[in-house]
């Protein structure tokens, strides 16, 4: 049988946690992309008084702990604020808004600090609000499937916890070890569930958020059904830190599959693999759960900077697809078939199928860990767009074109099922005139082919100053009238998503 033979691959097993590459540290973002700071006061001494009085011990200022709040997880952005603030509560949160919008005092809240795009770090000195210490779960109920909880939880945990009970949550990333899912909600998170579940407009059911003048918003319902005016947690969800702060969550939650197949296969050509998506919603249906793509240079990156390997050897496109459902034998069954004419077509070369937990985990870190791998390059550009199924690998191709040798490696892997590719260039060094170039080529690239130039990290520090490119008039006014409605003094984390 076809399926034996995928069997019978070895799957290596990957790092379970790749150490942060502290090789090298990025200059400050306000020198590396002259940023003009805003008319807001600098913390000073009476500030700190009043923090320490609310916070005791919970307050950063040693500049060896300050650090690892200063920089991004790409180690491409980096502030220099003296002042980090660990709340526990809603109600210290509240204080903390209230008194730095009395005081002009300019706040990032950061979550795990994950952030892709530069939304997480200071750019100058504003005071960092982390959620690190806001991490219980409040309720989980089984039979509905909802669970309440404080917005620092870490997205793993909170997934361990939920399996208890039979359920998962509805989102799931790389990062999962260390972001949050307040984070995870103010970004509107993607990632590998949202093919099978949507995306968390669907999943939030409600939030609890505190302005920045300090009032607390309770919109906490665990109602799938509630229409009873403006769904107002659908402003916070993707609003990156900039009109309030997430302080908990209630998250509609699926049951926890009791079946899991993961297979990684070896395409030819990218044209086997849009055949392979399409085979694998036709065969598969409603137990599909995802499908990401990696091209070859994404895999030898990964080889060469982890110690995790591909178990197929090389192909120049690989696919993971899962499958989620409830029963063992037929969702086996489903698997089996789809990959045995996949093979016996020549859609797919080669592949290694799973259904044991670790092999799953296994083969998952594969696609998981290029970032670990990019990170350990020296210096990245990443963009993070949508683009058309068609020309999804077109944009890669013509930047490897374009820039020549001025790029170490270009290479692009993602979401397909989603439309969702990540294209990375990666450098020894920051070079201004490059990013430059770099960028202005993959936005007018991504915009040519209608595409998206944000399609699940959001827009941060880094694409900022295209909200009003990518937005017409509408859009982009009404935004900046609710910026100004929910922050009037502009204190919730400036120079991020506004231009
Ligand atoms: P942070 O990075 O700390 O913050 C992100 C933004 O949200 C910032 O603007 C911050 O100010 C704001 N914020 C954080 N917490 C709050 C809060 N409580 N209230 C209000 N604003 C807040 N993203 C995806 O969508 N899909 C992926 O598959 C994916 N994979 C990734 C893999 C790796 C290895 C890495 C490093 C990142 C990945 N990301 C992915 C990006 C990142 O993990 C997500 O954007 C994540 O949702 C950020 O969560 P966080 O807690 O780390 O937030």
């Amino acid at each position: 049988m076809l399926l034996n033979k995928l069997i019978r691959l070895p799957v290596f097993f990957c790092v379970k946690n790749v150490c942060r590459h502290m090789g090298h540290k990025p200059d400050f973002t306000m020198n590396n992309y002259n940023v003009e700071r805003g008319y807001y006061n600098y913390p000073q001494e009476q500030h700190l008084l009043f923090f320490k009085q609310l916070l005791g011990e919970r307050v950063v200022t040693d500049l060896s702990d300050l650090e690892k709040y200063n920089v991004d997880w790409f180690l491409t952005y980096r502030g220099s604020s003296s002042v980090v603030l660990r709340p526990k509560s809603t109600e210290e949160v509240s204080q903390i808004l209230e008194y730095c919008n009395k005081n002009k005092l300019a706040v990032c809240p950061q979550g795990g600090n994950t952030s892709v795009v530069g939304g997480s770090v200071p750019v100058f000195d504003e005071i960092i609000l982390s959620t690190e210490l806001m991490d219980d779960i409040i309720e989980i109920d089984p039979t509905a499937g909802t669970v309440i909880c404080q917005a620092g939880c870490i997205l793993e945990n909170l997934n361990n916890r939920l399996s208890e009970e039979g359920l998962i949550a509805p989102v799931d990333l790389g990062a999962k070890g260390s972001c949050h899912i307040g984070g995870n909600v103010a970004t509107n998170a993607g990632g590998k569930r949202l093919l099978r579940y949507g995306n968390l407009h669907g999943n939030v059911l409600g939030l609890e958020v505190v302005k920045a003048n300090g009032e607390i918003i309770d919109s906490l319902a665990t109602l799938k059904k509630n229409n009873t005016g403006f769904h107002i947690k659908n402003l916070f969800i993707g609003s990156e830190g900039t009109l309030g702060l997430i302080t908990k969550v209630a998250l509609l939650c699926p049951t926890l599959p009791k079946s899991v197949n993961v297979a990684f296969l070896g395409c030819q050509n990218y044209e086997r693999v849009l055949q392979t998506l399409k085979k694998s919603k036709e065969d598969l249906g409603e137990i599909l759960s995802a499908f990401e793509v990696m091209d070859a240079d994404s895999i030898d990156l990964l080889e060469r900077e982890t110690h995790i390997k591909s178990p197929i050897g090389k192909y120049p496109f690989y696919v993971l697809i899962e499958t989620s459902g409830s029963n063992e034998a037929h969702d086996g069954e489903k698997v089996s078939q789809f990959l045995d004419s996949s093979l016996e077509t020549d859609l797919v070369v080669n592949g290694t199928v799973t259904n044991e937990p670790t092999k799953v985990e296994a083969i998952w870190s594969i696609r998981e860990k290029i970032p670990d791998g990019i990170r350990q390059c020296g210096y990245s550009y990443s963009y993070d767009v949508t683009l058309p199924l068609t020309s999804f690998f077109q944009i890669v191709d013509d930047t490897k074109t374009h820039f020549g040798k001025q790029a170490d490696v270009v290479c692009g892997f993602g979401h397909l099922g989603d439309g969702n590719l990540h294209l990375i260039v990666t450098a020894h060094s920051y070079d201004k005139q490059f990013k430059e170039s770099l960028e202005a080529f993959v936005i007018k690239k991504t915009l040519d082919l209608r595409g998206s130039i944000s399609a699940e990290h959001g827009m941060g520090f880094q694409k900022a100053k295209y909200l009003n490119l990518v937005n017409s008039k509408g859009p982009f006014n009404m935004m900046k009238e609710l910026k100004r409605i929910m922050d009037p003094n502009r204190i919730l984390n400036p120079y991020k998503v506004f231009p």
